[in-house]
């Protein structure tokens, strides 16, 4: 007889995980099979997020910054420190510390919870039965009243710029270099490019983005790209707009990248060249025939608002399915399936999820720019507050940015906060909450902010809205 759990979860990455220890704190009988494997072939639990995405990024981006802030800013303190020199493999060595601990943490919450974590890999067969294939090539069949398809997303590649691992590489290979690159491409001026382009930038790279488009980070509010443009360049980050990639090829120890931008056709010579134009949904390997789980033309998981699939019993959450390919949302995801599969309330928000760029200035957002909310036609008040003004942030030597607040007109709701500026991505969970909670405007303007901290630039943006600002001139 085969074994049979409540629930079984592929994918073991931030929404397959999560769904596990919900289903086993709902006293289901839960097991969760992940194949995620390391460069060195060891297997670990986590997906793309801890091993290979937020977590060694924001390893990086934090140990770079830092480099950056000593090198140019402790001055400012009046702190000389001579000559710096930069131990990458210390840095890198660090980075890998960190991801080791937090996946090794969730085998500790998954023994916490009573979740089996089954190392392999997992694939759906009619009936709500999988068919997991470990390690050693040995299969067996695990009967299921439910199953979570969290199977994540894998980098985008393009057919002209052949991927070889070492000079035309993804996102999780750029993280992983053991050498600073003098010349570094990157192709795609996204959040992962921006994020990537900056470390390397900071550490010394010559770093050039290209990017197809002509408008720069058309997701976010455009007074806040248009902030976040003019930093990034004074960093010198060098960002080509409307510039297309056509062919990469890799001549020497070098790479020749062809772009064409209203200018002609351009030949660019790079060390490594970092191809991150955005994700896709991955499914291979992970339904057999007969499941009935369908998908739609782009690749994801077709489901429902409440992540269903259509097939009974079936559901899928994460990257795999349509909406922001964000941890926190796939998390919130796998959360609600498995308090759904155990008869409770459950659901998620999707109006309010916070986006994070985790650049210096950091960039965060929640709810609509003022172009959608322009675009809706209903009447609105803005409310800015610069960092220029904040004690805080000046005590930092991080006086950089603003915070921006649109509200209706009509009942004051709270339409979208942007920042970018110092801990913008800390600081948006204030709006998160506010936004959540149906909070008004004039909700924000009465809630008191300690002082002095970077908090109070969203109180005074907010008061702003309204032109009553204590610390800024009502225009
Ligand atoms: P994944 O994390 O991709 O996990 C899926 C898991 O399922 C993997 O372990 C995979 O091996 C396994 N799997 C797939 N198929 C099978 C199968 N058939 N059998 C067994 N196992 C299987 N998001 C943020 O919110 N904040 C950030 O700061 C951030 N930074 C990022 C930086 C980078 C460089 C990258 C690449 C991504 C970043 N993201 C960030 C995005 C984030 O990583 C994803 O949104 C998140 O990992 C999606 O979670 P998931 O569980 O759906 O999928
Ligand atoms: P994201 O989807 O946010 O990760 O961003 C990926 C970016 O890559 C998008 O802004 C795309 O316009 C850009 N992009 C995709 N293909 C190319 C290409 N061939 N040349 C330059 N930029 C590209």
């Amino acid at each position: 007889m085969s074994e049979a759990y409540d629930v079984i979860v592929i994918g073991a990455g931030p929404a397959g995980y999560p769904a596990a220890i919900r289903a086993g704190q709902n006293k289901l009988k839960v097991a969760c099979v992940d194949e995620w494997k390391n460069f060195d072939g060891t297997y670990a639990f986590g997906g793309t997020c801890l091993n290979a995405g937020c977590i060694p990024s924001k390893a990086l981006l934090e140990s770079s910054e830092l480099w950056q802030r000593a090198k140019h800013e402790f001055s400012a303190h009046g702190i000389a420190i001579g000559d710096l020199t930069l131990d990458l493999p210390v840095m890198q060595k660090r980075r890998a510390s960190i991801v080791k601990t937090m996946t090794n943490g969730i085998t500790a919450l998954f023994k916490a919870n009573g979740v089996v974590g089954i190392q392999g890999h997992g694939r759906l067969l009619p009936g709500n039965r999988v068919l997991v294939t470990g390690a050693d090539g040995a299969e067996k069949t695990l009967q299921a009243v439910h199953v979570v398809l969290a199977s994540g997303s894998t980098p985008v590649r393009l057919k002209t710029v052949p991927h070889d691992g070492h000079y035309i590489v993804d996102s999780w290979n750029a993280l992983e270099f053991t050498e600073v690159p003098a010349r570094l491409g990157v192709i795609g001026a996204g959040v992962i490019g921006l994020e990537l382009g900056s470390v390397w930038r900071r550490l010394g790279s010559e770093v050039t983005v290209l990017e197809a488009m002509e408008q720069f980070l058309p997701i976010v509010d455009a007074a806040i790209a248009k902030e976040a443009q003019r930093h990034f360049n004074k960093q010198g980050l060098d960002i080509k707009l409307g510039a297309k990639v056509s062919a990469a090829t890799v001549a020497g120890n070098a790479v020749d990248v062809r772009y064409s931008d209203a200018q002609g056709e351009h030949t660019l010579q790079v060390d490594k060249l970092v191809v991150a134009v955005g994700r896709r949904p991955f499914t291979e390997g992970l339904l057999a025939d007969g499941t009935g789980v369908r998908l739609d033309e782009r690749g994801f998981i077709e489901v429902d608002e409440h992540c269903r699939t259509g097939v009974p019993n079936v559901w899928a959450v994460g990257d795999v399915v349509r909406g922001p390919m964000l941890a926190h949302k796939g998390k919130e995801e796998g959360v609600m399936v498995a308090d759904l599969i155990a008869g409770h309330f459950a659901e998620v928000n999707y109006r309010v999820i916070p986006s994070v760029i985790y650049t210096a200035p950091e960039i965060a957002w929640v709810g609509q720019t003022e172009q959608q909310v322009k675009a809706g036609g209903r009447a609105y008040k803005v409310g800015t507050f610069p960092f220029a003004a904040s004690g805080r942030a000046r005590a930092m030597e991080a006086a950089q940015g603003f915070a921006k607040i649109i509200s209706a007109t009509d009942d004051d709701e709270v339409l979208g906060v942007h920042v970018i500026g110092p801990m913008a991505g800390e600081l948006i969970g204030e709006a998160v909450l506010a936004m959540e909670y149906s909070a008004s405007t004039e909700d924000i303007q009465r809630t008191i902010h300690a002082h002095p901290t970077l908090s109070e630039a969203l109180h005074e943006a907010a008061l702003a809205a309204d032109k009553r600002a204590i610390d800024g001139i009502n225009r």
